[in-house]
């Protein structure tokens, strides 16, 4: 499947290196619990994850009465997973859309993430999915940025509203609202600007954005996706916690898990700041965008 596919390298260097740490280890010590922290912690699990994560592991290997190393295993994705779903049912958070009625999606992240291929492959799927779909080109900031959206708009069939570069965003989305509504959409995705460089500015412009579209669609935006790039790590993490101080975000796309081996990340944003990710990104293609399956994800890497 895709997913297999796409993890691939993080499946390769996770599953060697535990694998490995099994081999030489044999006998579960406080020698083999500490490589293991650094085999997590190499993986971007994220330090704060990682240590709740030993405990946990601890503490079951003791109460089951755990002796061997290869026992371990099992229990470690058991533990994954269960830091990953904390106290939700095991399931895939599927988008909040919204039955009969505009939903409206608002798209942040910082330039290069992939924003504009994500929304570009969310458009073409909720499409196929029989939905009504319109775009609006809110990030007037980048450049290239609304005619890169354009052609991802025209590859999935779906209209782009637009203005100049330069234009007021929250204008931008106001006339994709109209237009969504006159042409009775079932959602509207909405692009932003990610300017990270300037916190102030892009809380001003995030808020600005979102109350047009509170004033405007009663209920909405029905979700705040936030874009992140799995290759870069720990910055992902970072920037996860500056947006989500601008704004209420709802769910993450996380980016290239293809091309990285690093995928623990998932589980760092899931465990530190308790927003669910909602989507993979696994290629460059359209269908490369997958609905995020932690369960799949945790035992993949073990695969
Ligand atoms: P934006 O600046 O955030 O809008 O970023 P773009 O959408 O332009 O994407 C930046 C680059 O990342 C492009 O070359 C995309 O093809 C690539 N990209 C986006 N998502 C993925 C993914 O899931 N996997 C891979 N391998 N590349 C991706």
């Amino acid at each position: 499947t895709k997913y297999k596919e796409g993890m691939k390298k993080t499946r390769n260097s996770f599953s060697g290196k535990i694998n490995d740490l099994i081999a030489r280890y044999r006998k579960v010590d406080e020698d083999f619990f500490e490589e293991l922290e650094e085999v997590l912690i190499s993986a971007d699990v994220g330090v704060m994850t990682v240590m709740d994560l030993i405990d946990e592991l601890k503490m079951e290997v003791k109460r089951r009465n755990i002796k061997d190393t290869k026992e371990v295993k099992d229990v470690i994705s058991e533990k994954l997973v269960e830091i990953y779903y904390g106290d939700d049912n095991e399931q895939i958070e599927a988008l909040n859309l919204q039955e009969n009625q505009l939903s409206v999606i608002l798209v942040v992240g910082v330039n290069g993430v992939g924003k504009t291929t994500s929304i570009g492959k969310l458009a073409q799927q909720l499409k196929q999915d029989g939905k009504r779909v319109v775009l609006a080109a809110g990030d007037t900031f980048r450049a290239g940025a609304i005619e890169q959206l354009e052609i991802w708009g025209e590859r999935a069939g779906v209209d782009v509203v637009k203005q100049g570069a330069g234009s007021d965003p929250a204008a931008v989305i106001f006339d994709g609202i109209k237009a969504a509504k006159s042409r009775e959409a079932d959602v509207l995705i909405c692009d932003t600007a990610g300017r990270l460089q300037n916190k102030v500015n892009l809380m001003n412009e995030l808020s600005k954005v979102k109350r047009v579209i509170e004033r405007e669609v009663p209920g909405a935006p029905h979700e705040v996706l936030l874009v992140l790039d799995a290759t870069t790590g720990q910055n992902a993490l970072s920037q996860a916690k500056t947006f989500s101080e601008a704004t209420d975000v709802s769910g993450i796309v996380l980016t290239k898990l293809d091309g990285t081996a690093k995928g623990g990340i998932v589980l760092a944003i899931r465990n530190e700041l308790n927003i669910p990710v909602k989507f993979a990104g696994l290629g460059e293609q359209i269908t490369d965008l997958q609905p995020f399956d932690a369960h799949a994800f945790v035992y993949g890497l073990f695969a």
